[in-house]
């Protein structure tokens, strides 16, 4: 009895200490109230060291069936190094999924890359993905052959990013990776780790869904008092989704205990939320009596358009979020870059998705008995223009022709239209643009 509430008392002290301890000790130049802020959000970049491809016949065969553009993952983190530097960004968050499967040698090297960000004067935070942490999926690729390569586990991935977040976290949860951080005065982050990976040995395969746990969700009901408590806002980051963002994209995306988090949320007054994992640009709300809170999904920015979301902060004005392209072509002339598909690559990068996707769903409907294999080839055609321009720049659709296109009459006739219907149909402006004004 005397012991336990000794330890009660221990563990109090060590609460508070923990809560409020090194706040005043961050080396990072904070930024002051009352000042605009830019925060640019990025997630799934996905990185693979160069050192662990040939580009040979394994790799090749490992990309193809895949819409990200590996090919040219360094030379993409690269430019948009060059976009935050000139478009002075304070603050760079990567939400997840920092690596292909969690290679060491990837980690080691994207970190590399973001301590040149950060020499640029940009603070950068970041949280694992699915992908990233004691992943048995870890390759590298030579010749014909993949082979085994080093993972890593949650210790060494604080370890590699101590630098992007972890030194600098005014609080830490003692159950996860996950941290606050107060890069501004006014604005907060809560960097939440939703991976599930602790099962991932045993079998054998990296976990695809996410989940807060019990103890964190009483951290972090911890940490929105101590924001209340120094007049900051907070942002939420995660890497998996708070909302569902459509029907088909739900379960292994949005976390398993998404209605507690969302009461928790409501409890605490967070607003808005920065997520990734579906790889789709999307913002969903929530709304309960007078609450509201926005998931925002940031498109991966290892596949087409290199996407990333521009948050910027202002206390006059509130939120604005939009979207932007990493400039590779610009970079590519600037640094007198060779290679033609980098000195065109917004073609490039559209053809390299657009072939993934009609390889991807060409077998679907030779499946189909009922379609020749010249109706099937039409319908991938026209599935995966719909599908690439959507992703990029819907103002580039040329409705009418694709609708009356032999391809589309047939997608309806086989009753595949449906998602596509919508994606054609729909301006896509809402989903990369968000305003949250000053209450
Ligand atoms: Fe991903
Ligand atoms: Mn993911």
């Amino acid at each position: 009895m005397r012991i336990s509430k000794r330890l009660t008392a221990l563990i109090f002290v060590l609460l508070v200490l923990s809560l409020a301890g090194c706040s005043s000790s961050t080396s990072a130049v904070k930024i002051k109230s009352s000042k605009d802020i830019t925060f640019f959000v990025a997630t799934d970049v996905h990185y693979l060291a160069e050192s662990l491809t040939d580009k040979g016949e394994a790799y090749q065969k490992f990309i193809s069936s895949d819409g990200r553009q590996l090919n040219y993952i360094s030379e993409i983190v690269d430019a948009f190094s060059n976009d935050i530097k000139k478009k002075k960004a304070d603050v760079l968050i990567v939400s997840g999924d920092l690596t292909t499967n969690g290679e060491k040698k990837s980690h080691l090297e994207f970190a590399k890359k973001l301590k040149k960000i950060e020499e640029g004067g940009t603070s950068v935070f970041v949280i694992p993905g699915n992908h990233d942490i004691m992943n048995p999926f870890a390759r590298g690729f030579k010749d014909s052959n993949q082979y085994v390569v080093d993972y890593i586990n949650e210790k060494n991935f604080e370890k590699i990013y101590k630098d992007f977040g972890y030194n600098e976290a005014i609080s830490r949860d003692t159950n996860t990776l996950s941290y606050l951080a107060s890069p501004s005065e006014d604005v907060w982050l809560l960097m939440l780790d939703t991976a599930q990976y602790k099962d991932n040995l045993e079998k054998n395969r990296p976990g695809l869904d996410g989940e807060i746990n019990p103890g964190t969700l009483e951290w972090i009901k911890k940490c929105s008092d101590l924001a209340k408590k120094n007049n900051a806002q907070i942002i939420a980051v995660m890497h998996h989704n708070l909302i569902d963002h459509s029907e088909s994209i739900k379960e292994g995306f949005t976390i398993n205990n998404s209605t507690a988090v969302l009461q928790l949320f409501k409890n605490c007054g967070i607003k808005l939320v920065l997520s990734g994992h579906t790889h789709q640009q999307d913002i969903k709300s929530y709304s309960k009596d007078k609450y509201k809170v926005y998931d925002v999904v940031t498109s991966a920015l290892v596949v087409y358009p290199q996407k990333y979301g521009v948050l910027k902060y202002s206390p006059k004005d509130g939120f604005d979020y939009s979207t932007s392209s990493v400039d590779v072509e610009g970079w590519a002339k600037e640094h007198a870059v060779k290679d033609e598909n980098l000195n065109n690559f917004k073609v490039y990068s559209e053809e390299y998705y657009k072939a993934a996707l009609y390889h991807n769903t060409i077998n679907r409907f030779l499946m189909d008995d009922s379609a020749t294999s010249d109706e099937a080839k039409l319908m991938a055609e026209t599935s995966a223009l719909i599908r690439t321009k959507y992703l990029g720049d819907t103002s580039m659709f040329d409705k009418q022709v694709i609708m009356n296109s032999q391809g589309y009459k047939l997608l309806t006739e086989f009753g595949a239209q449906k998602n596509l219907t919508r994606m054609l149909n729909s301006d896509n402006t809402g989903n990369n643009r968000l305003q949250i004004p000053v209450p």
